[in-house]
């Protein structure tokens, strides 16, 4: 059993995907993560209630259905249920509201502009149908490097279609920035607006999958089996070789030994513990570009149950019916707030608002945390999308591995398993989950090609 084995730097769905895929194939891992619990984005909140404490997810909530095949047979393997979510925005901006209704004061303003909107849809729709394979399946990961909707970005061809500025800023960035944890979305590729419609289309409210419960059971039944070698509040702050292997040193002075490193995490963590990174490592990881790199908006929360930031004539309909609400200034500046307790599964019941504010100036009343989130998402942009193309030329080198958001395409839960599993394929480990999926199979090659630059016998 030489070389097995393998210490993983990150403890969210990436890291712990690695994990639970190399430990079943037989490898000795050593999870590290610098928080004090599992799940990195998807993080289990426990909200104070009267008698007691309920929990929900916090950031990470709910996932297209259609799209995560490898996340739902995941779920199955686990033993877990998931059920649906509703899904609709209630936009706040100075000259009226919109809510997907086609009724509210935006909607009609803006009727002419939403035909011109589903023109755009259609016609880069059409561009992106020429590109890709015909036989394919509904995937988040089949592109074609030939289609020219990726270097185009998707600002510059709705100004092409007459789509205003207005609208730009008032209806598309108010409901996506959820989407793309950012408001800086004039560099997003055209490329991705198919996807984006059938998954939230600007128009109507949707339904999402979701957990039938907190997301933690996700990580406790996953490390259940290497329990005693997860180690939370572990940050990892040195990595280098040291005789035959790797040594691995916390902010503590902690030392663990491995054979092989998989880096988790995001990137400019890595090139912060790596103690000698070659000009590749040096050049890729200082330019991974993350969002709050270009927009503070969403680098840290308030996790709150004061309602009195929405505003009182629509206060109830907000805190019943509408899962995010957005409120423009009129300066550009945009507040954004998660209405957990609207909708979510069993959270209503507690009769207290569950609010997660981004980028508020109000002065918020009932404060259950604050949290800082550095790091969180890459942003969706051709410079990020090269180096995740480059990223193959590192895979494996000296035997160091990488998986998490910045290897792939787009900030997405499935994604970043996949990027997990992929980056346990390439130590040896096969596909862990059930392969008489073809679509799930489908997607665990194609993001082997986008990783690896080529999928892996099976
Ligand atoms: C606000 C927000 C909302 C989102 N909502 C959704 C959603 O609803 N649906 C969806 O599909 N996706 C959503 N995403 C995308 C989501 O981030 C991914 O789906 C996925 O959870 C990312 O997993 P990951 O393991 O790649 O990264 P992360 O979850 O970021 O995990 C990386 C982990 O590495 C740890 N780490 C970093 N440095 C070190 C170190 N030196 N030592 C040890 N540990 C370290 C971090 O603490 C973190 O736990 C959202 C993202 C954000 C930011």
């Amino acid at each position: 059993m030489g070389n097995r084995k393998v210490a993983i730097v990150g403890g969210g769905i990436a890291g712990v995907g690695a994990a639970w895929s190399l430990d079943r194939a037989g490898y000795e891992v050593q999870l590290f993560e610098k928080a004090s619990a599992l799940g990195g984005n998807a993080k289990t909140f426990r909200w104070t209630v009267e008698n007691g404490y309920a929990e929900s997810p916090l950031l990470v909530i709910a996932w297209p259905e259609r799209y995560y095949h490898n996340y739902h047979l995941l779920l199955d393997a686990l033993g877990l249920g998931r059920t649906t979510l509703p899904i609709s925005y209630f936009v706040r901006s100075p000259d009226g509201d919109f809510r997907q209704d086609g009724e509210s004061t935006l909607d009609k303003r803006f009727v002419g502009q939403f035909k011109r909107w589903r023109r755009l849809v259609a016609f880069v729709s059409r561009v992106c149908d020429f590109f890709l394979p015909k036989d394919r399946h509904d995937s988040i990961y089949h592109f074609s490097f030939f289609n020219p909707m990726n270097v185009i970005p998707l600002y510059w061809m709705a100004r092409l279609f007459g789509i205003s500025k207005d609208f730009w800023h008032e209806i598309f960035v108010p409901v996506h920035c959820a989407t793309f944890i950012t408001t800086s979305m004039k560099r997003i590729p055209a490329v991705i607006l198919p996807i984006l419609e059938s998954i939230v289309p600007l128009e109507k409210p949707c339904r999402m999958g979701t957990w039938d419960g907190p997301p933690r059971r996700v990580f406790e039944r996953m490390t259940a089996a290497f329990a005693e070698r997860v180690h939370t509040d572990h940050k990892i702050t040195r990595v280098a070789r040291e005789n035959a292997c790797f040594v691995l040193e916390d902010s503590k002075g902690r030392r663990y030994e491995a054979d092989k490193v998989v880096f988790a995490c995001d990137a400019h963590s890595v090139l912060d513990a790596l103690e000698s990174p070659t000009w590749l490592q040096q050049l890729l990881f200082s330019h991974s570009q993350y969002v709050d790199d270009v927009d503070p908006t969403f680098s840290k929360f308030v996790v709150h149950s004061d309602a009195s930031i929405f505003p009182d004539a629509q206060r109830d309909e907000i805190t019943s019916n509408f899962n995010t609400y957005v409120e423009l200034d009129g300066k550009g500046s945009l507040e954004c707030t998660f209405v957990l307790s609207s909708r979510y599964p069993g959270l209503n019941q507690y009769g207290v608002p569950m609010l997660v504010t981004f980028n508020s100036d109000k002065p918020i009343d009932k404060v259950q945390a604050r949290i800082d989130l550095p790091r969180a998402n890459h942003t969706l942009c051709l410079r990020n999308l090269l180096i995740m193309t480059a990223m193959r030329f590192l895979q494996g080198k000296n035997d160091i591995f990488y998986c998490g958001t910045f290897t792939t395409p787009e900030g997405g839960h499935d994604l970043s398993f996949m990027s997990g599993l992929v980056a346990a394929r390439a130590i040896g480990a096969p596909y862990p989950l059930r392969a008489n999926n073809p679509e799930a199979l489908a997607d665990f090659h194609q993001m082997q090609r986008m990783m690896l630059g080529r999928a892996l016998p099976d």
